[in-house]
């Protein structure tokens, strides 16, 4: 039924649609698609809205895929598991824990969507694994003609790979068959270096823990460097709470954020303050757990994919221009890493990656840090992530990805009305069935 207002989970991007549809299942989904069609409307879908950007905005109807939940089916011997579209990675991840299954490798965030973080391009850390598009099996896709298809690898390499990071453009996602290995308890450990230290050897560092991540404020001159290694060792006892340091932390930052609008040079201070008051410690739990926290405070944030072997350049570059403008966030630098992939719009499409993410709170005004952030990680090769913020357009975004006429070939083919499009998407991928843009740069 229509709603009124759907918005993001930041909360800065809202959108009113003709008809806001909430499908429980994949006939009403078809049905949804078809009628659509047939009144020449406009089709988003949606996941719980944790992408940053206008990605789901539209003026007709919004497919929130929130109530199309559940497991489907485990195959235990297959070694995989298929769930609905709108099921919470941390709802499969609890879901396969009680088979005894887990997933590989996934990112800081239970509460999104499989589909929506499929279409985006979520990532974890770790030099061994791909984005989650890597740990995919097969899809059921519903296209703008109104059919449910299922695709697989043995499908059209193409629209294999085309359907595994599409920004909601080639259709609706209705379930999702993930591969899946026996359930393994991690143990993460940190320790300080020095920001000179690190980023010199970056690239070798990377391939020291399986999940390695390292955080940075860039006021400072150090780095905390988390390693996340699998462990035989038993869970930690209370590690349930070991992992709220996370989430303290980001009240913290929630907190220091509203503090630092009286100015940005009070952030290091308060930031220090905050952070002495629950320092994180080392523990070991079941992956899940130890791959996510909860984060209650909402921020704003944009992250950008570049070749592993000039992210410590990357970063060095980074550091006069954060300083320069004398406005801080309280959120430290993320760094993570992670293999490439084959899928046409990953942002780790053929390179093993460094992805660097900067946060700031949505309050305070602080969009600049990002936009002169944006600027440092675009001139080193950065492909921005698809759910973040960025102000890339296709005319940049075109020529940093080598299979981008193939993937614009699969989208004429499904959706050559542009059924799927929004502005958003006009932005950043063109309207359907464009040629390629002139590059510029
Ligand atoms: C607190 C926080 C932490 C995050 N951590 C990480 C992280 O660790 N790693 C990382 O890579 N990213 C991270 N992100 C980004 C996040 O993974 C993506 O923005 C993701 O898309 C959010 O999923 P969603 O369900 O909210 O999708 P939405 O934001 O609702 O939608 C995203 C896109 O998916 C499309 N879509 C949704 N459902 C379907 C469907 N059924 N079929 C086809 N298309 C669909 C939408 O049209 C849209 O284009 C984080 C974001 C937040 C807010």
């Amino acid at each position: 039924m229509p709603r009124s207002t759907w918005r993001t989970w930041s909360g800065t991007v809202h959108c009113t649609p003709a008809q806001w549809l909430v499908p429980t299942s994949e006939d009403e989904i078809i049905e949804a698609v078809a009628v659509a069609g047939r009144n020449g409307l406009p089709v988003r879908p949606a996941g719980t809205g944790h992408s940053f950007n206008r990605l789901v905005p539209t003026g007709g109807v919004l497919l929130d895929l929130t109530a199309y939940t559940g497991v489907v089916g485990v195959d235990r011997a297959a070694g995989e598991v298929t769930v609905r579209a709108g099921t919470r990675i941390g709802a499969l991840c609890a879901a396969l824990d009680r088979h005894g299954l887990a997933l590989a490798n996934i990112g800081t965030l239970a509460y999104q969507t499989v589909a929506g973080a499929l279409s985006t391009g979520n990532h974890g850390t770790g030099l061994a694994h791909p984005p989650l598009s890597g740990q995919v099996r097969r899809v059921r896709l519903v296209t703008a003609d109104g059919r449910a298809r299922t695709v697989g690898p043995g499908d059209d390499p193409d629209l294999w790979g085309a359907v595994r990071t599409a920004l909601g453009t080639l259709g609706v996602l209705t379930t999702v068959t993930f591969a899946c290995v026996p359930q393994f308890r991690l143990g993460l450990r940190l320790r300080d270096e020095s920001f000179d230290g690190f980023t010199d050897r970056l690239s070798a560092w990377a391939g020291e823990s399986a999940h390695g991540s390292a955080n940075w404020l860039p006021w400072g001159d150090r780095v905390t460097v988390r390693s996340v290694d699998p462990t035989d060792g038993p869970a930690t006892p209370r590690a349930g709470w070991r992992r709220y340091a996370g989430a303290l932390d980001e009240v913290g930052c929630g907190l220091v954020g509203q503090a630092g609008r009286l100015g940005g040079g009070a952030v290091p201070r308060l930031a220090a303050g905050f952070g002495a008051l629950w320092p994180a410690s080392p523990y070991a739990d079941a992956s899940h757990r130890v791959f996510t926290f909860p984060q209650p405070v909402r921020f704003l944030a944009m992250e950008h994919a570049l070749p592993l072997e000039v992210t410590g350049d990357a970063l060095r570059a980074l550091r006069p221009v954060l300083r320069r403008l004398g406005t801080y966030s309280p959120y430290s630098v993320l760094v993570r890493v992670g293999a490439g992939d084959d899928v046409p719009l990953s942002p780790a499409y053929g390179r093993p990656t460094g992805y660097v993410n900067l946060t700031v709170p949505r309050q305070a005004g602080q969009i600049e840090i990002l936009r002169a952030a944006e600027h440092v990680l675009r001139a080193h090769g950065g492909r921005p992530h698809w759910g973040k913020a960025h102000t890339a357009t296709v005319e940049t975004l075109a020529a940093r990805y080598p299979r981008w006429r193939d993937f614009q070939r699969v989208r004429a083919h499904l959706d050559p009305a542009g059924m799927f499009a929004n502005e958003y998407t006009d932005r950043v991928l063109g309207p359907v069935a464009a040629p390629a843009p002139a590059v510029t740069g």
